[in-house]
């Protein structure tokens, strides 16, 4: 029975992690891999519509990006398909929901 589990000859850190990426890299991977993660924006549009739920501004294809979703518990992962954690903000009252510090934070983040 072969069980690799064991292998003490290999050391920590010669293997595929690689070391040298520095954490930008790291973040510029998770914005990446958040690219698809992303499709819930876009469910939340399809499902609340272009229009902002705070001060009605609608909003078109061509000027979505003004239109972020807030989520109302706080937690960026909590992405219920029917759309029950979602909110759709226009960017100034979605800054307004938020302190103006963390919004910075939130608009990095979700991009
Ligand atoms: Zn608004
Ligand atoms: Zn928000």
């Amino acid at each position: 029975m072969r069980d690799r589990r064991y292998n003490v000859h290999k050391r920590p850190g010669s293997g595929k992690i690689d070391d040298n990426k520095s954490f930008e890299d790291l973040l510029s991977e998770t914005r990446k891999r958040d690219s698809s993660d992303n499709s819930y924006r876009e469910r939340s549009l399809k499902i609340h519509g272009l229009i902002c739920a705070k001060c009605g501004r609608e909003f078109t294809y061509k000027n979505r990006h003004l239109l972020t979703v807030h989520h109302k518990d706080g937690n960026h992962r909590n992405n219920p398909s029917d759309g029950s954690n979602w909110e759709n903000l226009c960017v100034y009252c979605h800054e307004d929901e938020h302190s103006r510090g963390l919004f910075a934070d939130y608009l990095s983040d979700e991009k």
